[in-house]
Order: structure tokens, then C-alpha cells, then sequence
């Protein structure tokens, strides 16, 4: 296996390396020198400083820019300060990068990356498909990072939603294509098709310009929880003639209509969708702790993977191995939350 830049997938110059879980996190939660049992990392002694991976230097030095914005959005949150929508758009480019970060990394230290191929690495990735953001808080005894969601089979195959646990926040996130778009009033997504040379096929149909409920159906607005949408189009406004996408609806609630980002939508408990303006400032910290444990959840992640892979992809048009692939691993999540409910006795929400 060739050492591939996390980045942009080419040979990596110098000797660079990218921690994956930036050093300011794991210094942040007090983890910095501990070794990390993350989800399907093997049970190597892998401390978070080490967890690193190849990278060139213009890619690394390219993306602390990010990283440095994402640490003072993030640490605001934690602090219960207001955020604008512009740094919250900053925040999805970030969890993009954490989220493919952890799937290369993951790949690697398994094994398993000339097996899967990927196609796309951190850089292709940030910005291209629908985003989806949960802000939770539970009652820890102190601090640290958990990872959830990266340890199932369809996270190796594709990585659609994670979750991470920051001290006593708890965020999932999630992205894909069509995963918000049609119920925020943008343009509808067929399901996805597999095309022979494992390239997806998009078609794309005009939106109804309003709100539709439920954004996504296993999340219910609540108290204690903050539900933020972002629809995504990169590209994707020269697909097809009368493009769906050149609508006043469409440019009014993006932040960047040119380069086909969506503007950032917020749901809270009183269940209503709304669309902030570029530099409106909110607070997203949810007042309330939400009342399970951390299984608890996690759980949603894992229905929330099966619901994409199931939901937004049409499986019948997939090569039968690979059908038979994506079946099993849906499978493997579902068995997998009912045996987690049942040991640790809990109830669905
Ligand atoms: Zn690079």
C-alpha cells in the first residue's frame, strides 16, 4: 500500500503528518497522552499524539486555517456563546474533515485501503453533499473524546455519519447528497444510482420552495438537543438543463449560491425550521442535558448510516455483490442497535 496524502490522496511530500483528532482536541480533553480505544481502531497502543497519518505540507498548512477557525466556532459552542451562520457553515467544513479523516485513518491502520479504494479524500470532500449537525449535552464525570458510528461496516464502505463526544458534548454529524435538500424546499434528489465504474448518477428535480417535516425522521427537535441542516450543490447547477437549482427560493437561503452552498437551517423544540441569515448570530447550546448515556446515544448514528445507505441510495441499481454488501450492512446496524437497547435496557426514544 502506497502512502497517500490524507488531504489530496497524492504522494505526500516531506514528512508531514496530520493528527486526525487535531492535537488542540485531545490536549483539550485531557487525552492527549492517553492511548485511544476508538470505536474500530484496533486495540493497538496508539496514543492521540501518535494518531497521525501522511499528509503534504501545502495540504497541512492549507487546512490549519480551518482548523484554527473550527477550535474558537467549537470552544464558543461549549461556552454557550453565539455563533453566526457563516461559522457554523465553517463548523460542517470542519466535522467533514474529522469525519473522512477518521475513515482514512481508520482504513489504514486496518489495512483495509487498498481493499475499499477510497475514492475521494479529505479536500474532494468538505462541502459536496448535504450537511446534517446534532448538538447534545449529557452528564459526564469529566473530560474526553469518544467516537461512535466509525466502527460499522458501512462506515468503512462510506463515511455518511459519525459521532463524537467532546467532553459533555455530544455531536453527530452527517452528510450526503439529497439528505436535506427536498425537505428545506431545495431541489428533490432521486435516490442515487451505482453506475458500473462506481461513480454515483444524480438526478434532480425542482424543489416546492418550503418546509417539510421531518427533516430527517429518526431526529425529533427537542430541548435538549440542536438540529442544524445545510443543503449542498456544488456543481451540481450545470447537471441538467433547466437547472432546478436557479430559483429565487434556491439563492435566498444559500450562503453562496455561485459555489452551490446552501444557507445553514436551524430546528429547536418548537419544531420550526429556520434559515439564518449569513451573519445572524445564534446560540446553538442546547440549555437542557439530554437523559441517556452515551450508548444511548450513539445509537441514532448507527439508524442514521442504515437510513442513508438505505433511503437515499437505489440499491437495485447496484452491482448484486455489491447489493448484497450494502444489504448486509444495514443488517449489521440494525442487529446491532436492538442488541445494544436490550443489554443496556433501553427504550427507544
Ligand atoms: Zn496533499
Amino acid at each position: 500500500m502506497a502512502k497517500f496524502c490524507i488531504f489530496c490522496g497524492n504522494t505526500p511530500d516531506k514528512k508531514n503528518k496530520e493528527h486526525v483528532i487535531p492535537q488542540w482536541l485531545s490536549k483539550f480533553t485531557g487525552k492527549y497522552h492517553s492511548v485511544c480505544r476508538l470505536g474500530g481502531v484496533p486495540q493497538r497502543d496508539i496514543t492521540f499524539s501518535a494518531l497521525t497519518f501522511p499528509a503534504c505540507t501545502a495540504c497541512n498548512e492549507k487546512f490549519s486555517i480551518l482548523e484554527a477557525q473550527s477550535k474558537s466556532i467549537l470552544t464558543n459552542i461549549m461556552e454557550s456563546k453565539p455563533v453566526t451562520a457563516w461559522e457554523i457553515n465553517t463548523l460542517m467544513d470542519w466535522f467533514d474533515k474529522i469525519r473522512v479523516g477518521m475513515w482514512l485513518g481508520q482504513l489504514t491502520l486496518e489495512s483495509k485501503v487498498d481493499a475499499v479504494a477510497p475514492k475521494f479524500h479529505i479536500a474532494d470532500r468538505i462541502g459536496k453533499k448535504d450537511r446534517f449537525l446534532m448538538i447534545e449535552r449529557i452528564k459526564t464525570d469529566g473530560k474526553g473524546i469518544a467516537l461512535a458510528g466509525i466502527d460499522s461496516p458501512i462506515f468503512t464502505d462510506m463515511p455518511s455519519a459519525f459521532q463524537i463526544t467532546i467532553n459533555d458534548f455530544v455531536f453527530t454529524n452527517a452528510s450526503e447528497y439529497g439528505l436535506v435538500s427536498e425537505k428545506l424546499g431545495f431541489p428533490k434528489f432521486h435516490k442515487i444510482k451505482f453506475h458500473d465504474d462506481n461513480h454515483e448518477i444524480l438526478t434532480v428535480d425542482k424543489g416546492r420552495n418550503k418546509t417539510k417535516h421531518p427533516i430527517i425522521p429518526m431526529y425529533t427537535p427537542a430541548n435538549t438537543c440542536t438540529l442544524i441542516y445545510q443543503p449542498m450543490y456544488p456543481g451540481l447547477r450545470s447537471i441538467q438543463p433547466n437547472n432546478p437549482f436557479d430559483v429565487p427560493y434556491v439563492q435566498q437561503h444559500s450562503l453562496d449560491a455561485e459555489n452551490g452552498r446552501g444557507g445553514i437551517f436551524l430546528q429547536k423544540k418548537d419544531n420550526t425550521v429556520r434559515y439564518l441569515a449569513p451573519d445572524q448570530k445564534i446560540n446553538v447550546t442546547p440549555k437542557e442535558f439530554a437523559t441517556g448515556g452515551l450508548v444511548e446515544c450513539a445509537m441514532p448514528t448507527y439508524e442514521l448510516q442504515g437510513y442513508i445507505l438505505e433511503h437515499l441510495y437505489d440499491l437495485k441499481s447496484a452491482h448484486p455483490a455489491t447489493q448484497q454488501f450494502c444489504q448486509h450492512a444495514i443488517a449489521m446496524n440494525k442487529w446491532r442497535i436492538q442488541n445494544t437497547m436490550q443489554a443496556y435496557g433501553i427504550k427507544k426514544r
